[in-house]
């Protein structure tokens, strides 16, 4: 529990939330800012601030039910697709410092448009964006 964060306090039941789903570790609500309505946040009930902050074992449980709860959040608002994502640090769009996975609904005609993309300038740029990866990859960690 981390005194200042919003999403603890919703653990805790200090602030009220839409609930959609609850076990030991989890906790599911609706966003209070949707994207699409029905936009879901799964949140590990232990403050974690970002997906690099939750153990393994953790994650791999998470996972599993972002699974179930995404085709839910899909089936149960008639949705075309979702969108699952993880924003890590605020340079990636993070405002709640405590881990959090959303489930967007998405429908085919939503007007939403997703990243613009950029492009490499060759093949021998693309092959060292690979290579610094794959490097961080070899590190132990
Ligand atoms: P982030 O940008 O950190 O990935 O997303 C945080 C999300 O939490 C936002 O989509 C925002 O609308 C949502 N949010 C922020 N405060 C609250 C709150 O008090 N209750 C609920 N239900 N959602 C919140
Ligand atoms: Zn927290």
């Amino acid at each position: 529990m981390e005194p200042n964060c919003i999403f603890c306090k919703i653990v805790n039941k200090e602030i009220p939330s839409s609930k959609v789903y609850e076990d030991k570790h989890h906790l599911a609500f609706l966003d209070i800012a949707p994207v699409n309505k029905g936009h879901t946040l799964l949140i590990p009930k232990q403050h974690y601030e970002d997906l690099f902050d939750m153990p393994e074992d953790m994650l791999a449980l998470t996972g599993s039910i972002l699974k179930k709860l995404s085709a839910a959040v899909m089936k149960g608002v008639k949705a075309d697709g979702v969108n699952v994502g993880v924003n890590n640090k605020s340079a990636a769009g993070q405002i709640v410092f405590h881990a959090h996975f959303h489930i967007i609904p998405r429908f085919n005609q939503d007007g939403l448009k997703a990243w613009p993309h950029k492009k490499y300038e060759n093949v021998d740029e693309m092959g060292t964006y690979k290579d610094k990866i794959q490097m961080q990859l070899l590190k132990p960690s």
